[in-house]
């Protein structure tokens, strides 16, 4: 059994290294579990990262990564490119199990594990991500200035998503399953009213083109199996979002969709000593420096829980 720590932060994405920056800067040694396969985040499976303030010509995704993880080992971050598969939350001590099942003990843990967005699950399309395929409007539309686009979804993501591409795009396809939306009304009405976004209704995403870069893809209708070609140079992806958050039911509150809940605007769980951070959080703005504040926040609220037990 390990000494107890002052805190231990699980996950590596902004906001994991970001309250490893902070805790370390406060000199209490955070221990943080990267992840084993995806350590650094979501940002890891990006090229160029436009929108992080403080990179005037932007960053590639994996680059902002390590900056920001040698930032936080400067100052005294301990790493371990590990997944954390148990974890007792509920105690005074909490206890973190790792792959090797070495239990690790904390007075605080920071839960920072992101959020996954659902793929299709078609052979090209990791390949094709950051080269036309994409599942975050905010963070690459302004690269599809007058490109014909597909959003593939019905609910409220994708119509938001389909009417803010369409300030970019030359045209927006909606790929759905189904001949209604489940978006709310108002947002439907203004999709049908935007004259760049048409709807390839009852049709499901297929196959998706491209070498280098996404050059268009097949639909096939879900009700006469008939297959068809969609010329497209921007598919983004709309279909829901996983947060991860398994490792924590039953201890940690979530909300309805799975995502941590907290004492908004502070991090605080409904454990003491437990504080949420990033993605698994937030479903509203799932953006890197939201995910870096909220982590900075999240380091600054446990910080202050350490030293009012001291
Ligand atoms: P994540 O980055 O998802 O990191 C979560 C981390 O937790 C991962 O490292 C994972 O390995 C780890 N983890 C999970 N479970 C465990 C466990 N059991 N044990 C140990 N570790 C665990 N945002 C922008 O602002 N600009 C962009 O240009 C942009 N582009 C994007 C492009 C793509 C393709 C994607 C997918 C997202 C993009 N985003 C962008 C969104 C941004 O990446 C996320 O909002 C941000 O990464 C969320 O940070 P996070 O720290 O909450 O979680």
């Amino acid at each position: 059994m390990s000494d107890v720590r002052n805190v231990i932060i699980i996950g590596s994405g902004p906001a994991g290294y970001t309250a490893a920056l902070y805790t370390a800067r406060a000199s209490l040694k955070p221990l943080v579990f990267e992840g084993a396969v995806t350590a650094g985040g979501a940002l890891m499976n990006t090229t160029e990262v436009e929108n992080f303030p403080g990179f005037r010509d932007g960053i590639m995704g994996p680059d902002l990564m390590d900056n920001m993880r040698a930032q936080a080992e400067r100052f005294g971050a301990e790493l371990v490119p590990d997944d954390v598969v148990a974890v007792d939350l509920t105690g005074e001590i909490k206890t973190v199990t790792d792959t090797a099942g070495t239990v690790h003990r904390a007075k605080a843990v920071i839960v920072t594990t992101g959020s996954q967005h659902r793929k299709l699950g078609l052979p090209n399309e990791d390949a094709l991500s950051g080269r036309g395929v994409s599942w975050c409007a905010t963070c690459d539309g302004f690269f599809f200035k007058d490109h014909d686009i597909a959003v593939v979804g019905g609910g409220d993501t994708a119509i938001e998503e389909a009417t803010f591409l369409s300030r970019f795009a030359k045209s927006v396809t909606i790929v759905h399953r189904r001949d209604t939306l489940r978006a709310s009304k108002a947002m439907q009405e203004r999709a049908f009213a935007d004259p760049k976004i048409s709807f390839a209704w009852d049709s499901e995403v297929t196959e998706i083109h491209g070498e280098q870069k996404l050059t268009g893809l097949t639909l096939r209708d879900t009700k006469t199996g008939a297959t068809r070609e969609l010329p497209a140079t921007g598919l983004f992806i709309a279909v829901g979002h996983d947060p991860r958050t398994e490792l924590f039911k039953g201890q940690l509150e979530l909300d309805d969709e799975g995502y941590l809940k907290v004492d908004a605007p502070s991090t605080r769980t409904n454990l003491t000593g437990v504080f949420g951070a990033g993605d698994v959080v937030d479903h509203t703005y799932r953006q890197a420096i939201t995910a870096a504040g909220t982590g900075c926040s999240a380091a600054l609220d446990a910080e202050r829980f350490l030293s009012a037990l001291a």
